[in-house]
């Protein structure tokens, strides 16, 4: 081992990297805020009895009669006209989606040139004098290193020592100030460790992910921010006028002190908190990217270079602390030191990972609904339409079926996509930190307290989510109900939400602690696991995506508590998900189990190994390090 005290490192690239999971998280955020806010913004525009309908429109099935088929094809056309209600709203909806992912392309395409433009860049490949032969030379042959395609140089005319990866897909670009450029003269290996650490960006593929993040950010501004909070004000001035209009009376003050005005703050408190979450992740990934590609530069051998670089800077450097942290646009230098000395850190648990993705969970399941519509809407369609075509049982039951199906689809694929996101994010840093914990050998205990605190601050993380949902904040029900009704109703659903919340939540960690351990303390001695750990990602999204199902029907009943259909449910899930849960937990551990009874050898000299923890042990029979694949 290079390291001189013989302690081993954790590779940082032994599973896949916090930024991915990080990046993921916003990119559910930000499907899942068009949705909602698509859903809701044309509301805005619409007469109060209009508005009504296209939240939600009535709708009245006919009751099933077989008999007549004059009395069929009636029905069938009622069905039509009914799921017609839903098209504007879906209409608008996919829309303003679309309109975010276009905002969203054009932004991210035009970055490269932006870049030129506002910083004056010159291409160095393009130059004919000569004069940057030297430093493209060193490029490519550092590129060559890291194995990938060097990209495409531009000197910046400033005399700073800033380096900046850029570029869409394949074509990479890289901006080398003019003061770096004669530092290649001055200090080779300080030159280096620079490059190598922006060499590092590409081969991490973050450069992608960071301009795809930024142009997000951007995109939600402009499409989102901008317009929801000038409608908001809009909205709020429109009301109290036209109270005011019809002459003062002491209900309309009474209502505008206790209706308009608080449901006005509501709406932007909410707003914030989401253009503040996108944000905020947006920035999270922009530093845990920085650690990862001053790990690649390490692995290229400037580890030492780049610690005494980032050193001479440690004094000049503003440390923001506290909340001020999470604002930072780059870790700060200290951390990047530690993390260099011992990339181990990357293994331990951020905290604010758990938080956004239960903030995330509400939204997810909200988008359930605006999804509902379009589901309704389609099946209605194509079942009625069905009818209309053919009154024959047969064929009726097809097109029923066929519309059944494009209700799951169009319903539960996309939640259970965006909880395959969410829970993977999750999933993927838990394991990170069962390796670690693994590895350094302090188990048990803390990883029981830690179960427990993943859990309180997803649980938190929910609360807040439902908290700043905009238009459905449970806020609104403090000013839309009345004491006794909150008392009677809607607190003890609360209460039952969080508590079922925190179960769940509690018995998921359980359940994704306890086979990560199983999983590379257990089977993967020598090797990767490589599918292996996807097929449980994905066995582990699935039962979060299920075992969420009561904590929603509590959560929708927070809000009406008179719908019969939401009780049966709930009798249904309170029942099935318990059996699920420990159905799954049994087949997983027999699964593993299987592969367990399995004789396990060294990979290097293959002698079968004990059972137990064995993770960065060494072999007693050749010394081979054991799991090698997880250390640097
Ligand atoms: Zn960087
Ligand atoms: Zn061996």
């Amino acid at each position: 081992m290079e390291n001189s005290s013989n302690k081993k490192l954790l590779n940082p690239f032994a599973l896949p990297s916090e930024t991915d999971a990080r990046f993921r998280l916003l990119i559910v955020a930000v499907i899942v805020t068009s949705l909602i806010l698509g859903n809701y913004i044309p509301v805005y525009f619409l007469p109060d009895d209009l508005t009504k309908d296209l939240l939600s429109p009535d709708v009245n099935f006919t009751e099933k009669n077989l008999d007549s088929p004059d009395y069929l094809k009636e029905s069938g056309m009622n069905m039509i006209y009914n799921s017609l209600e839903y098209f504007p709203s879906i209409i608008v909806m996919f829309f303003i989606l679309f309109l975010t992912t276009v905002c969203i392309v054009i932004i991210y395409r035009r970055h490269p040139g932006n870049i030129k433009s506002k910083q004056n860049l010159i291409s160095a490949d393009k130059d004919e004098t000569g004069k940057y032969l030297r430093l493209k030379e060193e490029i490519k042959n550092l590129s060559d290193r890291c194995g990938i395609d060097p990209p495409e140089i531009f000197i910046a005319p400033q005399f700073t020592t800033g380096s900046q990866a850029f570029g869409v897909s394949e074509h990479k670009s890289i901006r080398i100030d003019n003061g770096l450029r004669l530092m290649l003269i001055k200090n080779r290996e300080k030159f280096r460790s620079v490059i190598l650490h922006e060499l590092g960006h590409f081969a991490n593929r973050d450069v992608t992910k960071t301009y795809i993040s930024q142009s997000v950010w951007k995109a939600v501004l402009y499409v989102f921010a901008i317009p929801t909070f000038i409608l908001a004000v809009f909205t709020l001035l429109n009301n109290v006028i036209r109270k005011l209009s019809g002459g003062l009376e002491s209900g309309d003050i009474k209502d505008i002190f206790f209706q308009s005005i608080p449901a006005f703050i509501i709406l932007i408190l909410s707003l914030t908190g989401v253009f503040l979450t996108i944000h905020l992740l947006l920035k999270s990934i922009l530093r845990t990217r920085e650690f990862y590609a001053d790990r690649r530069a390490a692995n290229e051998g400037v580890k030492e270079s780049l610690i005494s670089y980032f050193g001479e800077n440690l004094n000049k450097e503003k440390i923001s602390s506290g909340i001020k942290g999470f604002f930072r646009w780059h870790p700060s230098l200290k951390e990047r030191i530690d993390c260099l000395k011992d990339p181990s850190v990357l293994f331990v648990m951020r905290y604010d990972l758990c938080f956004f993705v239960g903030l995330l969970i509400p939204f997810s399941i909200l988008s359930i609904l605006t999804l509902g519509k379009v589901a309704i809407s389609l099946t209605g369609i194509i079942s009625g339409a069905g009818q209309v075509v053919s009154q024959n049982p047969g064929f009726n039951f097809l097109t029923i079926l066929i519309s059944i199906l494009l209700f799951i689809l169009l319903c539960f694929v996309p939640f259970i996509i965006t909880s395959y996101l969410i829970s993977s994010s999750l999933g993927n840093q838990i394991q990170r930190s069962v390796i670690f914990s693994l590895s350094s050998g302090d188990k048990k205990i803390p990883g029981f307290k830690k179960l427990f605190l993943i859990s309180l601050i997803l649980t938190i993380g929910m609360a807040a989510g439902c908290l700043i949902l905009p238009y459905f904040s449970v806020l609104n029900i403090f000013i839309t109900s009345g004491v006794k009704e909150i008392l009677t109703e809607k607190l003890p659903f609360m209460i039952l939400t969080i508590i079922s919340a925190f179960t769940v939540n509690f018995l998921w960690v359980y359940f994704v602690e306890h086979f990560s351990e199983s999983l590379f303390c257990r089977y993967n001695k020598s090797e990767k696991p490589g599918k292996r750990n996807f097929i449980f990602n994905i066995i582990s999204s699935l039962l979060l995506s299920v075992m969420i199902l009561p904590v929603a029907v509590f959560y929708f009943k927070i809000y009406s508590s008179e719908i019969e259909l939401l009780n049966e449910l709930l009798i249904y899930l309170l029942i099935a998900v318990p059996v699920i849960y420990i159905m799954v937990f049994i087949l997983t551990g027999l699964i593993l189990g299987i592969v367990n009874s399995k004789k396990i050898a060294c990979n290097n000299c293959g002698k079968q190994l004990p059972q137990g923890n064995l993770i960065g042990k060494n072999c007693d029979n050749c010394n081979s390090v054991i799991s090698r694949w997880l250390y640097l």
